[in-house]
């Protein structure tokens, strides 16, 4: 089980205040979509929740426990982005494994993990291939790969679909959307594109200017929006 409480979370780097009292719930297995325009605050939310990033007030809580002293390592919240860099002189299976090695599983438990996330990834017959002999979106779902075998208590992306054309973009976006149905590991995904967000999410945040606009199912944002800001930024015909 995870669920976790941001309690207003605010940031500011010198002058520029980029979080404004952000208060979110983030509910055991949904998938949460963080929108907003370019410069508002979404990858500094998402690094503040991963432990990269300290904010400057506020809690954070996992399962009611506050996590704010957690380093990364502790919190095990997988962070996937758009460049995430493969090792470019292993296997998929061996960038996959790597991790597993390090942590000193036994090879038993992580050869049936690499089976089963091979099977989820459709990455079966890549297995024994570089990075370099793979398309883009291959390669994305290797870094999928790897981090969900790390079994982390939730999935963070920030714009993985980013550097992707329009084809790999579907091919990858309905690769994340298998996984969730399967595995349903609470996610916050962050886009700055409103059909994906739209298209994906249980519930939606819309965010402007480090401030929370609302929060809702696509249907409430869509039907329902509390300002000008989500209406025109949805698209809800006047
Ligand atoms: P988004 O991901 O929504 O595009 P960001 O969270 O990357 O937005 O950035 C929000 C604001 O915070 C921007 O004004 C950006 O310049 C600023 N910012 C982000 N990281 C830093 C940093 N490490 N130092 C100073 N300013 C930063
Ligand atoms: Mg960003």
């Amino acid at each position: 089980m995870s669920q976790i409480q941001l309690e207003n979370i605010s940031k500011n780097f010198g002058e520029n205040y980029v979080l404004n009292n952000i208060n979110l719930e983030i509910k055991d297995g949904e998938f949460l979509v963080l929108v907003g325009p370019s410069g508002c605050g979404k990858s500094t939310l998402l690094r503040i929740l991963a432990g990269l990033e300290s904010s400057s007030s506020g809690s954070i809580l996992l399962n009611n426990q506050n996590i704010n002293d957690w380093d990364p390592r502790k919190r095990n919240f997988s962070l996937i982005f758009q460049n995430y860099a493969l090792f470019p002189h292993m296997t998929v299976e061996n960038n996959i494994t790597f991790g597993m090695k390090m942590r000193g599983e036994h090879k038993s438990t992580f050869n049936e993990k690499v089976a089963h996330v091979a099977q989820l990834l459709q990455l079966q017959p890549l297995l024994k291939r570089k990075p370099k002999e793979l398309s883009g979106g291959q390669r994305q779902r290797v870094a999928m790969a790897r981090a969900i075998v790390r079994d982390p208590a939730l999935f963070l992306m920030d714009e993985p679909l980013s550097n992707l054309d329009a084809k790999l973009r579907v091919e990858v976006r309905e690769g994340i959307m298998k996984l969730h149905q399967t595995l349903k590991t609470s996610t916050v995904y962050v886009t700055h594109d409103q059909i994906e967000a739209m298209t994906m999410a249980d519930r939606i945040v819309v965010l402007d200017k480090g401030r929370l606009q609302q929060i809702g199912t696509p249907e409430q944002l869509y039907l329902c929006p509390e300002n000008l800001f989500v209406a025109t930024f949805i698209g809800t015909p006047a």
